[in-house]
């Protein structure tokens, strides 16, 4: 089976754990680079991605995520996960960094605070022809894209949520909340 890692620093790591067993993949928690350096495939979840960049440097994993992203390793970002993957961020933290890679202008807590949390259906057309029930929490959006990333989802007012690039794909939402299985999938067909 293919080995795919979960970057486990912080965050809902254990229901994409959930999701990735359920496909068949050996799933291996990410915390040190010798553990990054055998997996195939790297999810990184939702949680709060400040606290994600801070320990990723202090683990050393930050470099090593870098490096694997550059050399192609196939990546998909939930939520804080996508923030992680964007090249630049608007509204991160004083001195929040990302692992970057995803030529995207992402923006965290997008929806403000009167919209916390909702959740709605989305065409997805690279994931199949059922809708996409999207879960978003404090969400980030994708503000701006650079012309080889792949819109895969929008919301009804033309709001970019998901995006793919070469071998990076992230999502605002959290597909690995309510059971959807299509965006883990897709990863372990780029992991081959
Ligand atoms: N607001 C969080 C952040 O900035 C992301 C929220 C989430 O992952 N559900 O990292």
């Amino acid at each position: 089976p293919p080995r795919i890692g979960v970057l486990a620093l912080q965050g809902d790591v254990r229901e994409h754990v959930r999701i990735l067993d359920g496909l068949g993949a050996e799933t291996v928690l990410v915390r040190r680079p010798e553990e990054l350096a055998r997996v195939q495939a790297l999810v990184i979840p939702g949680g709060e991605s400040s606290v994600m960049d801070k320990l990723s440097r202090t683990f050393g994993l930050r470099e090593p995520i870098r490096h694997a992203i550059a050399a192609g390793l196939p990546v998909f970002g939930t939520c804080a996960g996508l923030i992680l993957l964007a090249d630049r961020i608007t509204d991160g933290i004083t001195g929040q960094q990302t692992f970057g890679g995803l030529d995207v202008t992402v923006r965290r807590n997008a929806f403000g605070s009167q919209v916390d949390s909702f959740e709605t259906d989305l065409d997805v057309p690279a994931v199949g022809a059922e809708p996409v029930h999207a879960v978003f929490i404090r969400a980030p959006l994708v503000e701006d894209a650079g012309p080889d990333v792949e819109t895969l989802a929008a919301l009804a007012d033309g709001t970019v949520v998901a995006v793919r690039s070469g071998n990076l794909m992230g999502t605002s939402f959290h597909p690995e909340m309510n059971g959807e299985t299509r965006f883990h999938s897709l990863l372990l067909k780029m992991s081959r």
